[in-house]
């Protein structure tokens, strides 16, 4: 099997070269919050499928609601006006979960650089209806990640995720993340917050307030090593919105449906967008599936058009796949049920608050920051002088190996150690990943 997966699988966002030397890990069965591999060698699942499997692996309630759905009606489109009866059920129960939110109506797709791609375009037809062909423009963060799509990679920070695939869209443009950790302005938060959102003012001002479509920003970003923004940051972002017509879009990929702490991540700010972008925990990772959740404000113009322009073309083959609505369902049903937010809040402070102390114990942990149960561990090679590990380091590949080794499944990103275990995890197996990565940064210190 490993001969196999050398020579036949191409392992995106992975170095082909690097993969056939390698060993890498092949995953053989799920159960919970814990994982088997090939090898038959158990590990606390401390990554959750990227962000997605939020109720862990094997539930019973989505493993049901599929194979009734199965028998039921395995497949039917959401296109040109069709529709089945999970679609409908699962859209109004969107709309109804984000009525404080202002949601009118969810558009569905298949994954989340797809919810992404949805929501960029609507922007841009929302502004052509109002006749506005000028204002296409998107701003965006420059540790933000959207997706691998062309318009996603656009507003995408990081250069790693766009560099080959250039030229991309016309009309891009990044500002400063709000990083605590790593900015050249201060180390008071409420400050940086103001000078980064004074950053996407000046920005869009720059560019012409009536060329500028919409801001894409996460609540808290993920992929880019799990930043958490000062909390004045998004209310000033909606202000500088408002004050310039700009729609906000939230991409709440990672953040959505409990895993910041909150339902949502906007909620954690006490801020609306105009539109969320939703996927990996609305299903439970059982069943691709995504969603753009679009407000009042820009279903009304869609809605008003009599000339057909509203027509917004962004159905997939897949979109709202009945037995993905059907495990979308069935998800939804626990997350409110479990009260998996709150939960996910309460284990995700214990979490944080011991491995902050890696900071004091552990020469290369410069920073470990998280909401809920997304926390990065950001490995430095000059603690005074915050100095991220390069690529070139081995030392976060010996740490995720010793982890490994340990009973523990983690993703390196960068410099930065990232936790997104399910979000069912117990207190006991907080403590017990906690144990094995304390443990593993003490053998690779010494
Ligand atoms: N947006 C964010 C914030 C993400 O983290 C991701 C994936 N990690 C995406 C979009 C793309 O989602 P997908 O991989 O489902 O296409």
């Amino acid at each position: 099997l490993k001969a196999d997966n050398a020579q036949y699988l191409w392992h995106p966002m992975a170095h082909p070269g690097a993969m056939k030397k390698s060993t890498p890990d092949i995953i053989a069965k799920g159960e919970g919050c814990w994982i088997w591999d090939v090898d038959g060698h158990k590990m606390l699942d401390g990554v959750g499928g990227l962000w997605a499997c939020n109720l862990g692996h094997s539930n019973k309630p989505v493993r049901d609601a599929i194979v009734a759905q199965m028998d039921e009606l395995p497949f039917y489109n959401v296109f040109r006006g069709t529709t089945h009866v999970r679609a409908i059920e699962l859209s109004k129960r969107l709309v109804q979960m984000m009525e404080p939110e202002g949601v009118a109506t969810v558009m569905f797709s298949t994954g989340g650089s797809d919810a992404v791609e949805g929501a960029l375009k609507v922007a841009r037809q929302y502004w052509k209806l109002k006749g506005q062909a000028d204002r296409f423009k998107f701003i965006s963060l420059r540790q933000g990640y959207h997706g691998v799509h062309f318009g996603g990679m656009s507003v995408n920070g990081n250069t790693n995720f766009r560099r080959a695939y250039e030229p991309l869209l016309p009309g891009c443009f990044h500002v400063d993340t709000p990083w605590a950790y790593h900015n050249p302005y201060t180390d008071d938060p409420i400050r940086l917050g103001e000078i980064c959102a004074e950053m996407l003012e000046r920005e869009i001002v720059f560019q012409g307030p009536d060329t500028v479509a919409a801001f894409i920003a996460e609540p808290v970003q993920g992929a880019g090593g799990v930043i958490v923004p000062p909390p004045n940051y998004w209310p000033l972002v909606r202000q500088i919105c408002d004050k310039y017509g700009v729609l906000l879009i939230a991409d709440e990929v990672v953040t959505g449906f409990g895993r910041s702490g909150e339902m949502f991540g906007t909620r954690l700010w006490g801020v609306n967008a105009d539109m969320w972008c939703l996927a990996k925990g609305i299903s439970s990772g059982y069943i691709p599936l995504g969603a753009t959740a679009i407000n009042r404000r820009i279903a009304e113009v869609f809605d008003a058009d009599t000339t057909g322009a509203a027509s917004v073309s962004h159905g997939y083959t897949y979109s709202a796949h009945p037995i993905a609505a059907a495990a979308a369902l069935a998800t939804l049903d626990q997350i409110e049920a479990l009260d998996i937010p709150g939960h996910a809040a309460r284990v995700g402070e214990h979490l944080q608050t011991r491995l902050r102390k890696l900071v004091d114990t552990c020469a290369f942990v410069g920073d470990v920051r998280g909401v809920g149960l997304m926390l990065g561990i950001e490995m430095v090679s000059d603690k005074a002088k915050r100095t991220p590990m390069t690529r070139t380091s081995d030392i976060p590949a010996r740490v995720a190996k010793a982890a490994y080794k340990a009973g523990l499944m983690v993703r390196i990103s960068g410099p930065n150690l990232i936790l997104s275990p399910p979000l069912i995890i117990t207190r006991e197996q907080v403590d017990l990943m906690c144990d094995v990565l304390e443990g593993a940064f003490a053998a690779v210190q010494e």
